[in-house]
């Protein structure tokens, strides 16, 4: 068991959420002392909810996890929430870190960051090389300024973060509420859904044709705590992901081989695509991180959550 952060101070917003109750229990079983600010006693879009957080709690480590997101969907209902709650939330924890003097900020990017229509994998070099994808670019954009925010305020305050840039998660205790979901937790409510209704046909947003990387919700967790101990780099973010572009037809493919549902696909063109590729380069990661690379394939991962799903349905389907 790795002991970094035993009995170190660790703050990790969206700690409660999807991909945050992985670190925390992770931390927790190194013997962190973790603390997660909930909403209801610190909104972190203000800059006093922020330093009074920061200061009741101070931290070796803040991880910033919290994000308000969500899938292709999301972004087309509700542009403008997505856009100040995370550049708002961002700009002031960072603000908050830097006066109370955090050890180290671990901020929680997004592939969305990227130029949305380039060709190929995509580099943490290219992160500036054109616009983001303009289904994404509320929320992207977001992200991608505490990536300026953290070099700025390492050049004038000394404060030390580092800048994570995460591709499609999946896995148990995703949103599988339709207006939010992203693809993967879409789809595997809608074939559950099918299977139990007996449904002749299900309905699948675009063409198919989309590349997307998708990693496997604990394996991702894994990469961060890993990348917060070893890397230390403010001047280039690090991304994180499996590195494999799975078309959304191949991702549909590999459901119905995993459920054994052989209904007919509806392709709702009206929906839109997104960005046709998104798939990181993962090599720096891969040497950042001693040779790690997430363990769990998309068909187990895939298994694993849809097992998850059918056991957990009503309480995944309130939850958001
Ligand atoms: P993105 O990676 O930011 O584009 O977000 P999503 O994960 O929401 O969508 C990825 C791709 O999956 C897009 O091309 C969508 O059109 C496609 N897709 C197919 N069916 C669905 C669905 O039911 N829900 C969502 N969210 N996306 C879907």
């Amino acid at each position: 068991m790795n002991k970094h952060w035993m009995n170190k101070r660790v703050t990790v917003t969206g700690g409660a959420g999807f991909l945050g109750q992985h670190l925390v229990k992770r931390l927790e079983r190194q013997g962190a002392q973790v603390f997660v600010p909930r909403r209801r006693d610190y909104d972190l879009t203000s800059l006093d909810a922020c330093l009074r957080c920061l200061l009741e709690h101070p931290a070796d480590l803040l991880i910033h996890g919290a994000a308000y997101y969500g899938g292709i969907g999301i972004n087309q209902t509700e542009p403008g929430r997505l856009y100040y709650e995370n550049l708002v939330l961002g700009a002031n924890l960072m603000e908050a870190a830097r006066l109370t003097k955090v050890g180290k900020v671990v901020n929680i990017g997004t592939a969305c960051s990227y130029p949305g229509y380039l060709e190929g994998h995509l580099k943490e070099e290219d992160l500036w090389a054109g616009p983001c994808h303009a289904s994404v670019v509320n929320y992207g954009l977001t992200k991608k300024m505490l990536a300026v925010q953290g070099l700025a305020y390492k050049r004038q305050y000394g404060l030390d973060s580092i800048h994570l840039i995460l591709t499609n998660l999946y896995g148990p205790g995703d949103s599988y509420n339709p207006d939010r979901s992203h693809v993967v937790a879409a789809l595997v409510r809608k074939w559950v859904e099918a299977d139990l209704a007996k449904a002749p046909s299900i309905e699948v947003w675009g063409t198919g044709k989309p590349v997307r990387e998708f990693i496997y919700v604990e394996d991702c967790a894994d990469a961060i705590l890993l990348a917060a101990e070893k890397y230390n780099d403010v001047s280039l973010p690090l991304n994180i992901g499996t590195g494999i572009g799975t078309s959304i037809r191949e991702l549909v493919e590999t459901i119905n081989s995993v459920t054994g549902y052989s209904g007919q696909l509806i392709w709702n063109t009206d929906k839109p695509d997104g960005a046709m590729m998104k798939v990181l380069d993962v090599s720096r990661m891969s040497n950042a991180l001693g040779g790690w690379s997430p363990p769990t394939n998309l068909r187990d991962g895939l298994s694993k959550t849809i097992a998850w799903y059918r056991a957990n349905k009503s309480q995944a389907d309130e939850k958001w």
